[in-house]
């Protein structure tokens, strides 16, 4: 599991501050707060109704950037779609078991850079096709 409440980077093990998110964005925006490194300058969002907590890892430049492309993939099998809260469910349920991971772990905001390569890697495959459901209720794609 991740740390929520981080005081060391995950990135370069520099010192975190939780701080106003204006420094990263010039106004505050969502929860207002962030976990950011003074070292590296990576950083991590809160949640908003618990702006203690940190979405995920501090992330790089490339982790946000792994994390955008692998949401580009991974949002349009569910969003706007009906039942969209329980087909995204069970895609990260799928996703969890391609990447023989956890289901509570598996969240883009967590991935280090290495494994948001190998989401985006497996997302790629299922471009293009059709998310259906077996018998057993779980996820295939033709
Ligand atoms: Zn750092």
């Amino acid at each position: 599991m991740i740390d929520k409440y981080p005081k060391t980077c995950n990135l370069c093990g520099g010192a975190v501050v939780y701080t106003s998110n204006a420094v990263i964005y010039g106004q505050e925006y969502g929860s207002g707060r962030c976990y950011l490194c003074t070292k590296c300058g990576a950083f991590v969002g809160t949640h908003k109704p618990r702006p203690k907590e940190a979405l995920g890892l501090l992330a790089s430049p490339r982790m946000r950037k792994g994390k955008r492309l692998c949401h580009e993939l991974f949002d349009p099998f569910w969003r706007g779609k009906p039942k969209a809260q329980k087909k995204r469910r069970d895609l990260y349920l799928w996703l969890s078991k391609q990447l023989s991971i956890p289901w509570e772990d598996c969240h883009f905001g967590y991935f280090d850079l290495e494994r948001l390569r190998e989401a985006y890697r497996i997302l790629l495959n299922i471009q293009g096709r059709e998310m259906r459901y077996d018998s057993g209720g779980m996820i295939y794609f033709v």
